[in-house]
């Protein structure tokens, strides 16, 4: 190409328009009278002779073209530009594409002629259709998920949250948010440290936590989320899901209770107490300054004569009597389970001897003193014996404190029952 001639403010060479990047089409009586070669290109065109002398409305989809000439038309008669406005073209080869358009009135040998201008949107607008499917599917994901999908900023506010939460929270979308997600956590430690996880991990998998409902009742949570990072790399907030996991929740507490709990008094089973106590025994292994710690082991004194006397279900009903009286009695920390049959074990952490005999008689002379209504208006009584043993030193096994809680029990049942004996 030619260099450009010598520029004069007030007409710039033809040959300028040909080296300009934006394309640009002159158009005379509603005809291409002459394209640059951006615009060429822009139309698919390999030489001018395919553009000149062809009707603009050629190029213009069917639905478009009506806009696009009334466009025109209003600029050949009007001396002001004409704002930009978008339509789908179609090039020389074919193909569709969306323009933006902006022309000015030239006058051409006398006649009314039209200057305009174009840029090629049509990756903006494949990008936008993108954007807004993009957007369509989240919205479709969010509006039918089970699970609640949220965000907060750097401060705590949650800036967005799925409709969903509103089965789960009773709260609608709208309700929560802009407020601090601390507002639904019954305790502000829980989510202090899940934000504390996640500002260290940079994100949490299934972190156990807790919320309250907008009826005020508490839910069980199980949250996954990531930190999310503003462009310096700073802490921007969380985005994550949580889910309501109360049902399951209630069915491990269930399953727990089932394997831990002895059905017909609700004290520990035979199992769990057992595990306590090797526990405490585990606890002081090797240790000469361990706290004291005492076992009792609780029979009840001629328990069959009750169910002969009174049949099966008025036994049932003593047995729960006295595991009531003996729990109403124990302290914080104490652990009361029943081994089995008629037989209880109470584990006193802290109680030396003393302590032991002291609560053990308690416990006898409560449960002699008192009248176990066994069927509606049929009341009995009991006595039980109780056998005390301490930790030692030198106690191999858990087992050896109970063998001598059990040795002191027949102690107390041969010296006449009613009895607490230690050994
Ligand atoms: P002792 O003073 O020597 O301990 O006499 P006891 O009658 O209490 O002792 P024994 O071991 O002879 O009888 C215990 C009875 O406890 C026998 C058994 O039928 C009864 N028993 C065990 N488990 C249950 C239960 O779950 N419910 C009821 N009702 N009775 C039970
Ligand atoms: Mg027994
Ligand atoms: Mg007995």
């Amino acid at each position: 190409m030619p260099d450009p001639e010598p520029i004069s403010a007030s007409s710039p060479p033809a040959t300028w328009l040909e080296r300009l990047p934006a394309s640009v089409v002159v158009i005379l009586d509603g005809c291409v009278h002459y394209a640059n070669q951006a615009a060429l290109k822009l139309l698919g065109a390999t030489s001018s002779d395919q553009l000149l002398g062809r009707i603009v409305s050629d190029f213009v989809h069917p639905l478009d073209q009506h806009r696009v000439l009334a466009r025109l038309q209003w600029t050949e008669g009007s001396e002001g530009s004409n704002p930009p406005t978008e339509f789908r073209a179609y090039t020389c080869t074919g193909r569709q594409v969306v323009l933006a358009m902006t022309s000015n009135h030239v006058p051409i040998d006398g006649r009314g002629g039209l200057l305009a201008a174009f840029l090629d949107m049509t990756e903006r607008v494949a990008m936008e259709v993108r954007l807004q499917e993009t957007d369509q599917n989240f919205q479709r994901i969010m509006n039918t998920m089970q699970d609640v999908f949220y965000r907060t900023d750097a401060q705590g506010i949650t800036r967005y949250v799925c409709p969903a939460v509103k089965n789960v929270l009773g709260y609608s979308a709208e309700e929560i948010m802009g407020r601090p997600a601390a507002d639904f956590y019954p305790d502000q430690r829980e989510r202090e440290a899940l934000v504390a996880a996640v500002r260290g991990n940079g994100f949490v998998h299934d972190f156990p936590g807790r919320m309250k409902r907008k009826d005020g009742r508490i839910i069980d949570i199980s949250i996954s989320t990531n930190a999310l990072r503003d462009e310096q790399g700073q802490y921007a907030g969380v985005e994550g899901i949580w889910r309501d996991i109360t049902q399951r929740k209630e069915m491990e507490r269930e399953l727990e209770r089932l394997a831990t709990r002895d059905d017909l008094t609700g004290l520990a089973n035979r199992r769990h107490i057992l595990d306590a106590l090797e526990r405490a025994f585990k606890r002081r292994e090797g240790r000469h300054d361990a706290m004291p710690f005492c076992a009792l082991i609780m029979d009840l004194d001629h328990f069959k004569r009750i169910n002969d006397t009174y049949g099966h279900v008025a036994g049932d009903a003593v047995l729960r009597g006295v595991a009531r009286i003996v729990e109403a009695l124990s302290r914080a920390g104490d652990q009361i389970g029943r081994l089995g049959g008629e037989e209880f074990l109470l584990l006193l952490e802290g109680a030396d001897l003393a302590a032991a005999v002291e609560a053990a008689e308690r416990i006898r002379s409560a449960v002699q003193a008192a009248s176990i209504e066994v069927v509606p208006g049929l009341q009995v009584s009991q006595t039980l014996s109780i056998g005390i043993s301490c930790w030692m030193h030198a106690d191999g096994q858990s087992t050896d404190m109970l063998e001598r809680a059990d040795r002191a029990l027949y102690r107390a049942k041969a010296q006449g029952r009613n009895m607490v004996c230690n050994g």
